[in-house]
């Protein structure tokens, strides 16, 4: 009988990723022949570094395809609480670590084990597709903290305190930001993490752009900034954009001893390991000196500084420069199309593909993913242009 009801509520409120549903369609129209321009990538379009296949390889011919440790082998653990020292001014011991099929499951896992139904995650918007959906599945709630462009897309320490309650449980904090690019300063985080501490709330630091930061800024991780906050803070990072690994699905996290804890008897029960081969290609891509990152981020700061010259003499769209990341986020209120149907018609009529804003929680905006070559970026530009001119 019960069989009637079919899925559970819980999935039924659940959104489909349309970061992930846009891609895949703009791969397939490229598959069939049209030539598609995509800004709508949420990966590195170089491919993985050699030297980290070459690992992999060397992984399935000596034999290491068996069950790993549930979070993660000794060494690659290692690896990742050297790097947590060395880049962030992290001390996390081995124990305080987790491994995982990268950093959406590691931030999944750990709202899971933070969030009681009763419970709220305050969530910055515009936010990146996951998080929402993410917190829904634990049956939480979700407050938004709405930004501006005027302030960078960034919130103020005045509005945190303004959105935290007896509910609160914890913060998702992403700097650099997907959609925005937006990075935020050691002094805002100071800030920040003053009001986290004195209300006692988590904070969730999803890092995974750090690599990827403009302008000569430094990315710094908020649970540096003091014993207090660090006691507070679950810092996620991964190889998906750091190593263009977005497809061996390795991510991390280091965090308080009782809730690494937790996490790992989670994975115990859900994922067990995340992939054998994958992971000795994760300690790979950490021992390999920093050039890889940089001259990658080199690369996506020329595309930045291109597309912005272009947007900059375009009338009927407005933008932030990202300060970090491969995306700029755009307004399209000018246009006084929502954003899906802007989307869809820039798609139908220009073959460009751009990700609607509303997905990010703006629906006056889109996003454009400048991972793709300089060619393509001029191509979608010039079609953008003459579609807007067109409107
Ligand atoms: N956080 C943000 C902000 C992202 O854009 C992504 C991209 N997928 C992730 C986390 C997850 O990355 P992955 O699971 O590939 O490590
Ligand atoms: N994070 C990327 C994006 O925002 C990849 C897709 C996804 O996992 O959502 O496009």
């Amino acid at each position: 009988m019960r069989i009637d009801t079919r899925l559970s509520e819980r999935i039924k409120k659940i959104n489909p990723s349309a970061t992930l549903a846009i891609t895949s369609k703009a791969n397939k129209l490229k598959a069939e022949g049209k030539d598609v321009v995509s800004f709508a990538a949420g990966e590195p379009d170089v491919d993985t570094p050699d030297v980290v296949k070459e690992a992999a390889i060397a992984a399935i011919h000596s034999g290491f395809t068996k069950y790993t440790p549930t979070t993660g082998i000794p060494d690659l653990k290692k690896a990742i609480a050297e790097k947590f020292k060395r880049d962030n001014g992290l001390a996390y011991e081995t124990s305080q670590i987790v491994v995982s099929c990268g950093a959406k499951h590691s931030i999944f896992n750990t709202l899971f084990v933070l969030l009681n139904r009763s419970e709220e995650a305050i969530i910055p918007a515009p936010f990146w597709v996951s998080y929402p959906e993410m917190a829904h599945l634990c049956e939480a709630g979700v407050k938004f903290i709405k930004t501006t462009p005027e302030n960078n897309f960034k919130i103020t320490p005045a509005e945190l305190e303004r959105h935290i309650h007896a509910k609160t449980k914890l913060l998702i904090l992403n700097s650099p930001s997907n959609p925005t690019g937006c990075v935020y300063s050691k002094e805002e985080l100071q800030a920040i993490a003053a009001i986290c501490v004195s209300q006692k709330i988590f904070v969730v630091s999803d890092e995974i752009y750090e690599k990827i930061i403009f302008d000569g800024q430094k990315h710094v991780s908020i649970g540096s900034l003091g014993k207090e906050i660090y006691d507070l803070t679950i810092t996620v990072n991964g190889l998906s954009k750091s190593h263009s690994m977005t497809g061996w699905r390795i991510g991390y996290l280091g965090g308080p001893a009782d809730i690494v804890e937790a996490i790992g008897k989670l994975q115990d029960h859900s994922t067990s390991n995340p992939t054998s081969i994958a992971q000795k290609a994760a300690l790979a891509a950490l021992q390999m000196p920093d050039a890889f990152s940089q001259t990658m981020c080199a690369e996506f700061e020329k595309r930045r500084n291109y597309i912005a010259s272009r947007l900059d003499k375009m009338k009927k769209i407005s933008y932030v420069k990202p300060q970090g990341a491969f995306y700029i986020f755009c307004s399209i209120a000018k246009t006084k199309l929502d954003s899906f149907t802007f989307a869809q018609r820039l798609l139908d009529e220009m073959l460009v593909a751009v990700i609607p804003g509303q997905s990010f929680g703006a629906d006056t905006c889109i996003r454009i993913s400048f991972a793709t070559g300089m060619q393509q970026i001029e191509k979608g530009m010039n079609r953008l242009d003459e579609f807007l001119k067109k409107l």
